[in-house]
């Protein structure tokens, strides 16, 4: 019989987490009843999760481990997981338990109604810090605003993804990837469900706020060209005052106006014009850098281990 449902966890160094979100995941499968898989993408765990795994999948046949040969990042996890996935249904669930696997039964729901993404929307966050929920919510929302694109606010990687769309997805080979932002490109009919996004069962975020900084530019970069047309109006702007500016020092020089004596103000001119020029340099690097690694064509992912079948 062919899978109806895969789970999709990408895990990074989760070993307190593993068994308990494998029998919640499990408990919440049976009452669901259909055929369902559990892919679990191993991106490279230093703390023993790669053994814990693979015990899973030996003792469960529902548990299908991908093992990545070291640790590519989150959204590459997820990747695997989709390209693993043989379900037709596709769930993708952090595997800290922080996305409660309770809350699959009204995705799925939402699936059988005809819906082809059906998202998870955080309608409140515990055990966070007030930073991250600050930054994570400005995120969303300068997102929302620069992007053409509209990814759902408050929405994570927690989402059912019809088979179709995952289809369309694994076409989309860009390496700097944003999945949450891809599976809102694509279209198809999208819902969202709320849910309490819970505390972390165990262990510590993996994402510190460097990472955090990566995933923002990737969601930026991929999907918008506004930082490059800062750029530009920075350049029209500074040229602007500079024109007005010619006037008014003829002015005052006629008039005898003792103005512009010190060298400070053409010091902080110049400054003020080598830092502008730097940053938009420095935008350009952030595309360049990211069109030479999509030139390179790189494999996404090297897997260590596939699952038996
Ligand atoms: N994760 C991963 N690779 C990484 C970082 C994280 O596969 O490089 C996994 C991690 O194990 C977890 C999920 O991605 O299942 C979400 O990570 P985390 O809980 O640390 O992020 P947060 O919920 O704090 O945003
Ligand atoms: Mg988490």
């Amino acid at each position: 019989m062919s899978t109806i449902f895969s789970i999709v966890a990408p895990i990074y160094n989760e070993i307190g987490n593993i068994p308990e979100f494998y029998r919640r995941v499990r408990e919440v499968m049976r009452s669901i009843d259909a055929s369902w898989e559990l892919v679990l993408v191993d991106d490279g765990s230093t703390d023993g999760s790669t053994e814990s795994i693979r015990e899973l999948a030996a003792q469960d046949k529902h548990v299908r481990p991908v093992i990545f040969a070291r640790n590519f990042g989150h959204q590459i996890a997820i990747t695997a997981g989709w390209d693993y996935s043989r379900g037709k249904a596709v769930i993708i669930i952090d595997a800290d338990l922080q996305d409660p696997p309770e809350v699959i039964p009204e995705l799925v729901a939402k699936w059988r109604e005809g819906y082809e993404v059906v998202y998870a929307v955080r309608a409140r966050r515990e055990g966070e810090s007030w930073f991250k929920i600050f930054s994570a919510s400005l995120f969303y929302r300068l997102i929302y605003r620069i992007t053409d694109i509209k990814i759902p606010l408050d929405s994570g990687d927690f989402r059912l993804l019809d088979r179709k769309v995952v289809d369309v997805l694994k076409t989309m080979h860009e390496r700097h990837r944003f999945p949450r932002g891809m599976a809102a490109w694509v279209g198809f009919r999208q819902i969202g469900v709320e849910y309490h996004r819970a505390v972390r069962f165990s262990g510590e975020t993996k994402y510190p706020f460097k990472k955090m900084l990566r995933l923002a530019l990737n969601a930026i970069t991929g999907f918008s060209y506004f930082p490059l047309q800062v750029a530009t109006l920075f350049g029209f702007v500074s040229a602007g005052i500079s024109i007005l500016t010619i006037p008014v020092v003829i002015i005052m020089r006629m008039t005898g106006a003792q103005a512009f004596l010190g060298q400070a103000t053409t010091l902080i001119a110049v400054l003020f014009l080598g830092g502008v020029q730097l940053i938009s340099l420095g935008i350009l690097g952030e595309y360049v850098g990211r069109l030479y690694d999509e030139a390179k064509g790189r494999p996404l992912y090297i897997v260590r281990d596939e699952p038996k079948e």
